[in-house]
């Protein structure tokens, strides 16, 4: 197989006018790379081919060796097909297609502005808000373009005749820095406790705050885009009252780290990883565990992975040096609500969680969460997507007409399409809330303001009760329901710059169909202009419906309900009681209150219920997770029988994993380790997709929905369907669940609707 890939970067920042361009050429040329390098409005675009070791280099090279004053403010990477390039050459700047304002991004606190906040000498020592053209508050701070600083949440601050004059420079690194401040003229700390009365104001509110950290209490800190509530992460018993405050039982807690040194010292961390970990986006990174002791165990119970992430304020920097240890740095809400970004508000909706609030009067103008990132085949893959990554577009290869897109249900984000850029919201969250849903709405008035845009369709998913549908509804403008598995399959497409046909495999929780009902385990095939349900995993009951999410043990009665019949309820006999029993088993008699779906992640959790792992989770997702993380150290390439079968040429392919069940069982039974079963399980998932990819015989095959943030099964999945001859693909900068739907409906939009 031929292993030349294109990568493409997009490089935002001081790159124009340093020498930035022959510099990326003589790279090129060095290495024998052929390509391109543009220089253009949206930043400098470089195209290059190659092997993908080379490309490594590549990458590595332009962050190390670039010229002296060039600084890197955002680098997009995506791994795409080769096109064939024979030579390398600086291209000449395009003006054509349309001209659209960008807006960058919140950066990372840069080099140089490090240094000044920790040298005794410099004016801005240890001042918290420093930041440069290269660094410092974008997204979130900015009102309406363009983006001068009356624009933006700074306006309330007149730079004082030091910082104007760096302002007004040319040859300064604060030329036109839009929130350039100082302890002079800009914002300054507070420390507040629960009643908002001031204890302290600037550097010693810090230290007052970290004093109370030390001393184990929960401190709400107003970063970027909101609030964290931040703990000792060492402490149990911090980290527990943590958890009682804010209602959050299981699900893991973000740390952010004092060093990359101490972050190594706990985790591992390979050289992909850490780049993610430093870059200007600063994203959390799952990172694998070297020691449970590192931290506190409730910070994530039962989970071989941290989240962490370092400084990327100088507030954070300051904080994170005075303390030297990791802590918890969760976002300043209770469970399920939008991040806190206002410090009024913040003393309400906190109230009774955070001891003490270290505030600022830089206001926020957005909530902008922390972004998420899994390094998986070597690639980032973003899970959530929000600073650092927002608002930056997505270029898709056709100009698409004037969209709107309001997501789905769980992970929201909304976009908007404005020739050939889709714009892609901050991540909301679940619209389960009256709050997300009023951020739901706030959104997107504000991304139809920011780029002056009146979008002529609204598209939105093809579920009638999605409170996202709804909107899409009332909002005056035709609307374009979009099946939730093709938006999955489109998103990725449009960011692997795909073309039909292709085999897309659709695979998550919950997704509405056409047939009303519910969707998961879908093999879609996309062909130019239309699309087809090729194949999907054999349906069964969910008794009691959407309970079922929470409950991975009526997945699994289902399940054995579709292979057994009545004498599942007797297997099932010591995970329920018997009035519940008696009640799911009349439901899945009757078909009340038990609807039929094809769902590949309830089929997870009945399998990790079937072992023993969990019955009932505490977030969506949990308990494939942990079925996932048993996975750890075993290689087995053992799976479980299934079946294919067709029962008339116009119907879909079924994928029956019925002839699992007894083996699997049986395994369980006899006390094969969790792991080797769930190991046999994952493979047998992957075999389901070889399979199927053989009857559709279409090269390309696109991986996309929830189940793909499993590392061992999408790395799996892209080896097996490699060695069989096909080309698969996964996402990159778009996250593969929820959160990536709103590109996939733009681009359904405009080329079906
Ligand atoms: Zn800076
Ligand atoms: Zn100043
Ligand atoms: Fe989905």
């Amino acid at each position: 197989m031929n292993s030349t890939v294109r990568i493409r970067l997009v490089i935002r920042g001081a790159v124009q006018g340093v020498g930035f361009r022959p510099f990326i050429y003589r790279l090129a040329t060095e290495l024998g790379l052929k390509g391109w390098v543009l220089n253009s409005a949206q930043g400098v675009f470089i195209e290059v081919e190659g092997l993908p070791e080379t490309l490594q280099e590549f990458v590595r090279r332009v962050e190390s060796d670039k010229p002296p004053r060039a600084f890197i403010q955002s680098l997009e990477q995506s791994i795409l097909d080769p096109v064939g390039y024979t030579t390398f050459e600086i291209r000449h700047s395009e003006e054509s297609g349309e001209k659209v304002a960008l807006i960058l991004p919140d950066i990372a606190t840069c080099p140089d502005c490090l240094r000044e906040i920790f040298d005794p000498a410099d004016r801005r020592y240890l001042y918290p808000f420093t930041n440069c053209t290269n660094c410092g508050p974008r997204y979130s701070i900015i009102e309406a373009l363009p983006y001068d600083r009356p624009n933006t949440t700074m306006k309330a601050f007149t730079m004082c005749p030091k910082c104007r004059e760096e302002f007004e420079n040319p040859a300064d690194r604060r030329f036109h820095a839009q929130p350039n401040a100082c302890p002079e003229c800009g914002p300054h700390l507070e420390l507040w406790d629960e009643q908002g009365h001031c204890l302290a104001q600037h550097h010693e509110a810090l230290l007052r705050a970290t004093e109370a950290i030390r001393e184990g209490r929960i401190v709400a800190v107003k970063g970027l885009g909101g609030f964290h509530l931040m703990v000792d992460a060492r402490s149990d018993s911090a980290v527990r009252r943590l958890r009682e405050r804010k209602r959050r039982e299981e699900k893991p807690f973000a740390l952010m780290y004092p060093s990359l040194q101490l972050v190594q010292a706990h985790c591992e961390v390979n050289e992909a990883e850490e780049r993610v970990l430093r870059s200007p986006e600063s994203p959390i990174v799952l990172l694998r565990r070297k020691q449970v002791e590192a931290v506190a165990s409730s910070v994530a119970p039962n989970n071989p992975y941290l989240g962490v992430m370092l400084p990327y304020t100088p507030l954070h920097h300051l904080l994170m040096h005075e303390l030297g240890f990791p802590v918890v740095a969760t976002s300043g809400n209770l469970s399920d609500e939008p991040i806190c970004t206002d410090e009024r508000e913040a003393l309400h909706r906190l109230a009774g969680i955070a001891d003490l609030f270290l505030v600022h009067n830089r206001p926020i103008a957005r909530h902008v969460d922390d972004s998420v990132v899994r390094v998986l085949l070597e690639r980032e893959l973003v899970l959530r997507r929000a600073r650092g990554y927002a608002p930056l577009p997505v270029l898709v290869k056709q100009p698409v007409p004037p969209l709107l897109a309001v997501g789905a249900h769980l992970k929201n984000t909304v976009a908007l399409s404005v020739g050939n850029q889709v714009f892609i919201s901050q991540h909301i969250g679940d619209l389960e809330t009256p709050q997300a849903l009023e951020a739901f709405h706030r959104v997107v008035t504000n991304v139809k303001e920011l780029w002056e845009h009146q979008p002529q369709k609204v598209a939105c998913d093809m579920h009638p009760d999605y409170l996202s549908t709804q909107a899409a509804h009332r909002m005056g403008i035709p609307v374009v329901p979009v099946q939730h598995h093709v938006a999955h399959i489109l998103s990725c497409m449009a960011e692997n710059e795909l073309e039909p046909p292709v085999l897309g495999i659709s695979w998550d929780g919950t997704g509405y169909g056409t047939d009303g009902t519910i969707w998961g385990g879908e093999f879609l095939l996309i062909r130019k202009g239309s699309w087809q349900r090729f194949a999907h995993l054999h349906a069964f009951r969910l008794p009691g419906g959407d309970r079922a999410i929470k409950e991975p043990r009526r997945s699994a009665l289902g399940v054995l309900c579709e292979c057994y019949g009545e004498q599942a309820f007797q297997t099932l006999q010591s995970v329920f009681t018997e009035q519940e029993l008696t009640a799911l088993s009349q439901m899945l008699r009757r078909g009340i209150n038990a609807p039929i779906t094809t769902s590949a992640g309830r089929l997870f959790d009945a399998v990790a219920s079937l072992v023993g792992l969990r019955q009932v989770v505490n977030y969506e997702g949990q308990a494939a997770m942990e079925l996932e993380f048993r996975l750890h150290g075993i290689t087995s390439d053992e799976s479980y029988p299934f079946a294919v079968e067709q029962t008339s040429s116009d119907a879909p392919v079924v994928v029956d994993w019925r002839p699992m069940l007894p083996e699997l069982l049986q395994d369980a039974a006899s006390g094969v380790p969790v792991g080797c079963i769930s190991a046999r399980f994952h493979n047998t998932l992957v075999e389901m997709m070889v399979a199927v990819a053989k009857r559709a015989g279409v090269e390309c095959v696109a991986l996309s929905g929830g189940c793909f943030q499993n590392a061992y099964l999408t790395a799996r999945a892209v080896q097996r369907l490699r060695e069989e001859g096909f080309r698969p693909y996964w996402h990159q900068r778009v996250p593969p669940n929820d959160g990536g739907i709103a590109l996939g409906q733009i681009v359904a939009a405009s080329v079906f609707g």
